[in-house]
């Protein structure tokens, strides 16, 4: 690679031709998680906690340098949050935690609040299931340099001995990501006060002895910005101009650069990271601006478990090597969206083993690729060999291909996945049911008690027996039927006691799915999930919900919702196969569920609902691929739903999201009934629905179940007083805004009782 002649780089150009963008950071054994949990709770001091986190880092860049990385990322450590982080290096946070004097529980502060303190607004990194912390941006935000935590954890590593490069969150996307507060105009129009810290951070970097500083850019893989192009050739040539500055490498990730990459590509930068699993593999070669770059190939997908395929990646490398100044190798993005490593798991068998890469093994990937570009294949001959053995192992597997399941559901698609009319359906169900105006029910789950999770631990420890579980299970629904009907609510559920978590539980029961042991990966803060991974066709072996719900349906004479996972979100939540089209596995798990609906249609059930919280979690970055997503996704959710009759109720429900931009789809779903988070919305979502024409019923959430506050009658009667507003009392139900498993069984029973109330008192005024 050389510089570009202009450009006032390092004097001697350094070069790397192995990394990865970043790594998990909670520990092998979540031990960040529990260090930061004892010193929330008091049983640790700060200074325990730190010797904790410098433990781990210390580990994991020993672990990298070691796997034969020449180039290793620093600063990809965090306590809670990297765009938190970022927040704290620029001087953003917010100034209501100002008050808090130590400036770690300052951090904890901004990240989840304290009594008197609102955390930061929460949600998903790009389309991941990460959750980072949403900065604030108002006309009280003086931005300011603060590059105490990357300088230390520079300085850690280079002790160490490590060839380090500080990652820091690039302008754009740090303000892309941001949100105006107080009357403020939009971040990126802010840009011009942050560059100039920017250069500060490289010089001080630089003085520091960082060689390399890695800068990401994801948002460039996206439509946020208007002009992307402009504004990442603008800001990187002026970072460019640094004088004195470390070698820029700019990383971008979660699909294609498009536009950005020539425009990056002009500037003077030393360094592209792209990412050539979800971006695709071509692109890049056709930039002759790329000529003097050294361009990072993000070929071993860093977000799936999935190993690569060694043979394919080179053929990848080679034909970059044409048109690059020089490549390096790289995971696509930070394997902080993977587990640690799969040596904690000892239940597998050798065929999947050996199609499997987590964290340590992709490492050991990029290593190997890297390898094989300077000293030829023949010098990984071995490892290539074993590649090679692992794809055919996979191709060739029964488990991935089974012809009877393929064949129904082609049967079923080409027999059409539209119910009857809605006003058909609508009268059937009427006239079975005898519902009020303002029907009241709740979302699924009840708390999750001690008991419930004793009985668990118990189960999986061989302590009790799986009767004496049901059994316990058992008294869990009698007593939340009772509740319920104490309470007074229209439409009961069955609570839910018997699932650890909404997809793990259907996974657990699906053929094409292995739940792992210690396949951990970080949702936002401690908060880590174990996703399953689906790696076969999906067969539905037994019913997996019917005796739960025909057992409740028996204590009452009410109806009691059948409660499933929707197709999309056990995709979204589990590690995908990569073999195919993600719609042909939406599909198949949509069979699934369609049958087990229909199960439960003929065990008596007569509502059904069928959840689907990551709707818009999917939803593609790029602007023209939505369209296509949204239809596989309806196309799946009513595959799922179509195959009951006109007089069973489907209910469906959503949240986590902003649902503006597929408040269409929310309708093409079709069901009879969908309730939707809208507490802390307002009930905009009604007004966004009837602006689309929706025409079947909806139950705006009136009860935050994410607060431990208990919403009072009056309060609640005000939120359906604005929603008979939007839309007629026959079409509304009422309900809180999603299950209640993290809430108590006193403050649910004082909020459902309120919200009973609330919903007589407007029906009464109707
Ligand atoms: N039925 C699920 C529950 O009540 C829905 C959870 C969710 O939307 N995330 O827990
Ligand atoms: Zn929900």
């Amino acid at each position: 690679m050389t510089a570009p002649s202009a450009s006032p780089t390092p004097s001697a150009s350094p070069t790397f031709r192995a990394t990865v963008l970043g790594s998990p950071r909670i520990g092998a054994h979540r031990e960040l998680k529990r260090a930061t949990e004892s010193y929330w709770a008091g049983r640790i001091d700060r200074a325990q906690l730190e010797s904790v986190a410098a433990g781990l880092r210390s580990a994991t860049r020993a672990a990298l340098a070691g796997a034969g990385l020449d180039s290793v990322p620093v600063n990809t450590f965090s306590y809670y949050d990297q765009v938190l982080d970022t927040a704290v290096l620029l001087g953003a946070l917010p100034p209501r935690v100002d008050a808090v004097p130590d400036d770690l529980d300052r951090y904890f502060a901004a990240a989840r609040g304290t009594a008197d303190i609102l955390p930061l607004e929460m949600t998903k990194w790009f389309d991941t299931n990460y959750h980072y912390l949403v900065p604030e941006i108002g006309p009280g935000t003086t931005f300011h340099l603060n590059p105490g935590k990357v300088l230390s954890e520079l300085a850690e590593a280079r002790a160490q001995g490590i060839p380090a490069r500080p990652v820091v969150i690039g302008p754009l996307t740090f303000l892309a990501l941001s949100k105006a507060v107080d009357g403020g105009p939009a971040p990126i129009e802010r840009l011009d006060e942050l560059l100039p810290l920017y250069r500060d951070l490289l010089e001080q970097l630089a003085g520091a002895g960082a060689r390399w500083v890695q800068l990401d850019e994801p948002v460039l893989v996206t439509d946020t910005l208007d002009d992307p192009a402009a504004l990442a050739e603008g800001v990187y040539q002026y970072l460019g101009e640094t004088s004195g500055r470390p070698a820029l490498f700019v990383a971008t990730y979660f699909g294609a650069l498009d536009g950005a990459l020539p425009a990056l590509a002009r500037t003077p930068v030393e360094a592209i990271g792209v990412d050539l699993v979800a971006g695709g593999d071509r692109a890049p070669a056709a930039i002759p601006e790329l000529a003097d770059k050294l361009l990072v190939a993000g070929v071993v997908d860093g977000r799936n478990i999935w190993a690569t395929d060694l043979e394919s990646a080179l053929g990848t490398l080679a034909r970059l090597s044409g048109s690059a100044g020089a490549v390096a190798v790289s995971t696509s993005c930070s394997t902080l969206h993977v587990p640690y490593s799969l040596d904690q798991e000892t239940e597998l068998d050798a065929a999947l083993r050996s199609w499997l890469a987590f964290g340590a093994e992709k490492v050991a990937e990029v290593a190997t690729l890297a390898t094989a570009l300077r000293d030829g294949r023949e010098s990984v001959a071995d490892a290539i060999a074993a590649s090679a053995a692992a794809v055919a192992s996979r191709k060739s597997d029964p488990r991935l291909h089974n012809s009877a399941v393929r064949a129904r559901l082609q049967t079923v698609l080409a027999s059409g996945i539209a119910r009857g009319p809605a006003d058909r359906r609508r009268a059937r169900q009427d006239a079975r049911l005898h519902l009020p105006a303002l029907a009241t029910t709740t979302i699924g789950s009840y708390p999750q008690t001690v008991e419930i999770r004793k009985a668990r631990a118990a189960m999986k420890s061989g302590e009790i027996t799986p009767a004496e579980y049901e059994r316990r299970m058992k008294a869990e629904i009698a007593e939340v039927i009772r509740l319920q009907e104490t309470i007074g609510l229209d439409v009961l559920v069955h609570g839910e006691p018997e699932r650890n978590d909404m997809v793990q539980y259907f996974a657990e029961q699906l053929d094409g799915f292995f739940a792992t042991q210690n396949g951990w990966v970080q949702s936002y803060g401690t908060r880590c999930v174990r996703p399953p991974i689906l790696y076969g066709d999906v067969v539905r072996p037994k019913p997996m919900t019917v005796d739960w719900a025909t057992y409740a349906q028996s204590l009452t004479t009410k109806p009691v919702k059948g409660m499933l996972t929707g197709p999309v979100t056990i995709l979204a939540w589990s590690f995908v196969r990569d073999d195919q089209p993600l719609a042909d596995t939406a599909n198949q798990i949509a069979l699934a569920i369609r049958d087990e609906t229909v199960d439960l249609e003929s065990a008596g059930i007569t509502i059904i609902q069928v959840d689907e919280p990551a709707l818009r979690e999917l939803l593609p970055l790029r602007s023209h691929q939505k369209e296509a997503y949204l239809r596989w996704a309806v196309g799946a959710f009513r595959l799922s739903t179509s195959g009951v009759g006109d007089s069973t109720q489907i209910h469906t429900h959503l949240c986590y999201s902003e649902f503006g931009e597929i408040i269409g789809a929310i309708a093409d779903l079709d069901a009879d009934v969908t309730s939707i988070e809208a507490a802390r919305s307002h009930m905009e979502v009604l007004d966004d629905l009837n602006a689309i024409g929706f025409s079947t019923s909806v139950g705006p959430g009136v009860y935050d179940i994410h607060s431990p506050r208990v919403p009072g009658t009056e309060e609640i009667a005000e939120s359906l007083r604005a929603a008979v507003r939007a839309i007629p009392a026959g079409r509304l139900w009422v309900n809180p805004d999603c299950g209640l498993k993290t809430r108590s069984t006193d403050e649910v029973t004082a909020a459902l009782q309120n919200l009973v109330q609330a919903a007589e008192l407007v029906r009464a005024e109707q």
